[in-house]
């Protein structure tokens, strides 16, 4: 019994977190990390290491930390995404890199930039080493996971689809809930017996073999910088018009149909982040 009430209050947290979550939910951001982690250096994974909080892991572990830290850091609850000119379907760093008070670089590109210049310190004995490399490096993983979610560079008005009420199969869902969480799971319960490493080693997989020759150019960036955030933002919008609003009204009933055209999108998102996340992380501790 004792047991029993213990595994529903860790079953109710676990679900008020999923509900609060905004970007990938934890399935997704643990995925991405996992992949990541694969493929650091040598230099990356002392890194890594060293910066983690001691409680924790690894860094698949702390991936979604930064959305549970949402309340306590409300400055940060605008980093998380970036919102674009409805229907233009593109993104433009120095139009759309603001948060609600028109306040510039306070998106989710402009965070990536951040956390990455802090996380050059590492190992510099100069002042602004005082910043908290710990906390760098968490939000920095987790928000390459949400600027891949497409619906993180979503339209204004509908709040990334925040706002669109759709019907999952039988349940009632937003739409953005649907990217962050619902495609995912249902993914999950068909192929992986409910088990997110199953999804983790399909993925993995798909990267060896299927996109083995596109890895590099996912990993390359056009410019001198670690990351390049607004190439990953710029997907993402085209993305979240192909494929997440397509088709999508207020009411929408989604089902197979959608699920299994756009389960390879999100597959493609999350290789896709966990490869960019860890070339970011070897450019950063070389
Ligand atoms: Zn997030």
């Amino acid at each position: 019994m004792e047991r029993h009430r213990a595994q529903m209050a860790a079953f109710v947290l676990a679900m008020s977190i999923l509900r609060v979550a905004h970007g990938w939910g934890i399935d997704g951001h643990y995925t991405i990390c996992k992949i990541a982690e694969s493929r650091l250096t040598g230099a990356a994974a002392d890194a890594v290491k060293q910066l983690l909080p001691e409680s924790a892991e690894d860094l698949a572990s702390v991936c979604a930390w930064a959305d549970r830290v949402k309340f306590r850091y409300r400055w940060s609850s605008e980093l998380h995404y970036i919102n674009t000119p409805d229907n233009l379907c593109k993104y433009q760093y120095s139009r759309d890199c603001k948060d609600d008070n028109g306040e510039k670089g306070r998106c989710v590109a402009g965070a990536i930039n951040n956390y990455t210049s802090q996380l050059l310190d590492y190992g510099s004995n100069s002042i602004r080493a005082a910043y908290n490399l710990t906390e760098a490096l968490m939000f920095l993983s987790h928000f390459m996971g949400d600027i891949h979610q497409p619906l993180h560079v979503g339209f204004t008005s509908d709040r990334g689809a925040n706002t669109i009420d759709v019907r999952w199969y039988t349940q009632k869902q937003v739409l953005h809930h649907v990217w962050d969480n619902n495609i995912i799971e249902t993914a999950e319960e068909r192929y992986y017996s409910s088990n997110v490493d199953g999804l983790v080693d399909a993925i993995q997989q798909n990267i060896t073999n299927e996109w083995a020759d596109q890895v590099k150019d996912w990993e390359t960036c056009s410019s001198t910088k670690p990351p390049c955030p607004d190439t990953y933002a710029s997907e993402s919008i085209t993305a979240a018009c192909q494929w997440a609003y397509e088709g999508v009204s207020e009411g929408s009933v989604l089902k197979d149909a959608y699920f299994l055209s756009r389960l390879p999108t999100v597959h493609l998102r999350l290789a896709k982040g966990g490869v960019r996340l860890a070339a970011t992380l070897n450019r950063i501790f070389k």
